[in-house]
């Protein structure tokens, strides 16, 4: 997951090290380097930041199986390298650093990260979106300590044990077939009495003899000191509190997009994706948004793709414009 939220350090950029560049993409999972792809091979040079973590939640996923191409599945992480390896073989260069200023009211776009200032012709934002939290007694103090949101980073610490996972959608489904492959039982527990993944792992699931539910239930409290101990849980029907013991907790109830850095810029719906046109169009002219950071419908790593090459698209015939409408020739025609 990459974070862009997170706050600058004391220690300021050298001014002195201000990159003039034409397409800065903030960003580098499948919608950030979908977009660096193109831009490359528009000729464009451009410049990928890749916030806190390379790649994306996709980097985090065990297998990705509905990305066409791939009958056979793919790992995140290899799927990540396939796409950097191919948009760098093309010119796209891979920063590893992160925006924590950004200036979008003057051209070029001003972008300060912890090292550099890129003065930027065109900004394409694509920077994901980070697990939501359910924030319960416990969930903050015991994270890294038996709570977690990845099962892929995690799911190796509870060979033998007995995990919970929270959420009704794919990404719950799908991380508590993976995480069978460690823990004893996987006990699935959901909001509503029926769940909101999709009919294949819906079946996966109901099929797995170590998946168990628990519906019409939520967590009140992860228990535990040094480690996670039991949980809490509220019957949402009957009312009733009970808890259970268990070794660990995946927590997998949806995600807030990373966009916190364009506040008050970029124009954002309630929930803080940004609003684009479906030319991939902000707000403001030359910055352009793809992925989960502009997608609240479908998060699948092929429509990130489709969008990142489609912002990447437009960025290339937005310059094209701007050097029309400064070139010398407009330029004197616009004065007579
Ligand atoms: P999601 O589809 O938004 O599902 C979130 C789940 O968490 C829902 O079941 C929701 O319950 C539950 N939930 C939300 N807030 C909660 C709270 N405070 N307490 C308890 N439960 C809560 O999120 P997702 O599963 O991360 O999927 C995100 C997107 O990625 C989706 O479009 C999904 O299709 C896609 N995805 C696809 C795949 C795949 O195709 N293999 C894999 C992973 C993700 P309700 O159902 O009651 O709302």
């Amino acid at each position: 997951m990459m974070d862009f939220n997170l706050k600058p350090v004391a220690s300021q950029p050298d001014q002195n090290s201000e990159k003039h560049v034409k397409v800065l993409i903030l960003g580098t999972g499948p919608a950030g380097l979908s977009a660096a792809l193109y831009a490359a091979r528009a000729d464009l040079n451009p410049v990928v930041l890749t916030g806190m973590e390379l790649g994306g939640q996709v980097s985090l996923t065990y297998t990705v199986e509905n990305y066409p191409g791939f009958p056979d599945g793919v790992s995140g992480t290899e799927m990540v390298e396939l796409f950097q390896r191919q948009a760098e073989k093309f010119g796209a260069v891979v920063e590893y650093d992160t925006a924590i200023k950004a200036d979008l009211s003057r051209k070029p776009f001003r972008i300060e990260t912890y090292n550099t200032v890129y003065l930027a012709d065109t900004l394409i934002v694509t920077t994901g979106a980070t697990p939501r939290h359910l924030e319960i007694p416990g969930e903050r103090e015991l994270t890294g300590r038996g709570v977690s949101y990845c099962a892929t980073c995690d799911g190796w610490f509870f060979k033998g044990k007995e995990v919970i996972v929270v959420g009704g959608g794919d990404s719950a489904v799908e991380e508590a077939i993976f995480l069978t492959r460690y823990a004893d039982s996987v006990t699935i527990v959901h909001r509503r009495d029926e769940l909101r993944a999709g009919p294949i792992l819906q079946e996966r699931a109901f099929d797995n003899p170590k998946i168990k539910f628990i519906w019409d239930s939520v967590l009140t409290e992860i228990v535990g000191e040094d480690a996670v101990r039991s949980i809490r849980l509220q019957n949402l029907r009957s009312g009733a509190i009970q808890e259970m013991r268990t070794d660990g907790v995946f927590i997998f109830i949806g995600h807030t997009p990373n966009t916190q850095l364009f506040e008050g810029q970029l124009t954002m719906d309630a929930a803080g994706y940004i609003i684009t046109d479906k030319l991939m169009r902000t707000n403001i002219r030359g910055v352009f948004a793809a992925g989960e950071a502009a997608d609240p419908v479908y998060r699948q790593v092929v429509t990130s793709a489709g969008m990142g090459a489609a912002a990447a698209i437009q960025a290339n015939h937005y310059l094209d414009e701007i050097a029309g409408e400064t070139s010398p020739s407009n330029v004197a025609l616009k004065r007579q």
